[in-house]
């Protein structure tokens, strides 16, 4: 009976609670995005009440779902006095702010928390109210794609549907729409206490240059956000201002597998897991191959634009912006290697030739 999800991190939000670990309480709530059919949400409990790690997205059914796992869990709202945020999209951020709003819950990330989704609004400001759909829509579009990528093209925006619902509601549907404020930025290796236990935050730029793991090493727990995830791998964006992300992401996993004593992984989707340097090689594993494939495109290709390279990497259905940008972050990870060249031709397009090696 019911359906069979192929990766876990698909599967539907679960309306149970469940205590993954002692004090700490694994709730599920909903979002539809594409891979995704949940987000987990963990409530970490001490007698100073309770801090959710990554709480949905914003709108009210991502809302109405926390209430209803808070309510099975007999943990009225208000015990919530802090919001971890893991990093900055908003199935993780999205709830942070109304908890902010509704029962003062401080809104806690890694220092360098940011989103474009927060500036594009921002700079609307209160003029939003006064605009149409359509005006929204066309200036979120110009937004979009008045620069080019650093690999030259212009990005595709949206569907406009998609942008009216979930731009209108950010411009439009209050403050709780907007990338949060976060009342408490932390860096590197500071100390949290929370759950009757001593964490220390571990940064772990890739997926997002802000992305942050929780670690508790007397406990073995490690909350892992999406840098650590059980079936899927993280999209590794190439426009950010880390100079090769892949690297980063690489040096990252390193340090997640590296940790000591790691006995369970709590992932913002799917289940625990217990261990971790394994997954991290996995997913390490799964680049290098990656990299690989790029590389036994060489004499085919040439030189060629990042998008004739992304075809390479990736099936047709996911083509666009998101694999041209995992495809530059791999071109350019070879580049700092020293096995490709780049060129810029006259329409702006960076090139890629990838050296063919000897063997
Ligand atoms: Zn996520």
């Amino acid at each position: 009976m019911g359906q069979t999800y192929r990766k876990q991190e698909q599967e539907p939000a679960s309306e149970d609670v469940i205590e993954v670990a002692p004090d700490i309480l694994r709730m599920q709530l909903p979002i539809s995005m594409p891979g995704l059919g949940h987000v987990n949400c963990y409530a970490l409990i001490d007698g100073d009440g309770v801090a959710l790690v990554d709480p949905g997205l914003p709108g009210d059914a991502s809302w109405n779902a926390l209430l209803d796992r808070l309510k099975k869990a007999e943990i009225p709202v208000e015990r919530v006095h802090t919001a971890i945020v893991t990093h900055s999209h908003p199935d993780h951020y999205g709830g942070s702010t109304q908890l902010h709003e509704e029962v003062g819950a401080e809104i806690l990330t890694h220092e360098s928390f940011e989103s474009f989704s927060g500036q594009a609004n921002d700079d609307l400001g209160a003029a939003a109210l006064d605009m149409t759909d359509e005006e929204i829509v066309e200036h979120w579009k110009e937004r979009m794609t008045s620069e080019p990528t650093p690999w030259g093209t212009r990005l595709e925006p949206p569907p406009d549907e998609a942008l009216i619902r979930y731009i209108r509601d950010g411009a439009r549907g209050g403050q709780r729409f907007l990338t949060p404020q976060p009342t408490i930025r932390v860096g590197d290796n500071a100390p949290l206490t929370y759950a009757r236990r001593e964490w220390f935050t571990v940064h772990t730029p890739g997926h997002t240059v802000d992305h942050l793991c929780l670690w508790d090493p007397e406990g073995g727990v490690l909350l892992s956000g999406d840098h650590v995830l059980p079936t899927i791998t993280p999209h590794i964006s190439g426009s950010t201002e880390l100079g090769d992300p892949l690297a980063a992401f690489f040096a990252s996993l390193d340090r997640v597998a590296a940790l000591d004593g790691v006995t369970t992984v709590l992932p913002a989707h799917g289940h625990p897991l217990d261990e971790a340097a394994q997954r991290c090689d996995h997913i390490k594993v799964h680049h290098e191959e990656r990299l690989d494939v790029l590389r036994e495109a060489a004499d085919g290709l040439g030189d060629a634009p990042v998008d004739e390279w992304m075809k390479i990497l990736f099936r047709e259905r996911s083509w666009g912006g998101m694999a041209a940008s995992e495809t530059f972050a791999h071109l350019e990870h070879l580049r700092v290697l020293g096995e490709a060249a780049t060129r810029r031709d006259a329409d702006g397009l960076l090139h890629y030739e990838i050296s063919v090696s000897e063997s």
